[in-house]
């Protein structure tokens, strides 16, 4: 179980001290993996139909339903 944590903790190392240019790419690689709204995982599917996609399916109806008038 401590090799899963030690692993974890390498690779937030390396991540944190990589260039910055490349910990961009990186932060919004992980940022885009997830909803903005709910912070539930964006399927892949739905990523790639959707470049861009920001939020999960269900937040995206919320928005497109309560936006409408
Ligand atoms: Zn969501």
């Amino acid at each position: 179980m401590g090799d899963i944590i030690d692993a974890a903790q390498e690779l937030e190392y390396r991540l944190r001290t990589q260039s910055l240019a490349c910990h961009r790419v990186r932060f919004a690689e992980l940022v885009l993996e997830n909803c903005v709204e709910c912070g539930e995982p964006i399927p892949d599917a739905r990523r790639k139909a959707l470049s861009g996609a920001l939020r999960c399916i269900d937040c995206q109806n919320e928005l497109e339903t309560g936006s409408r008038l």
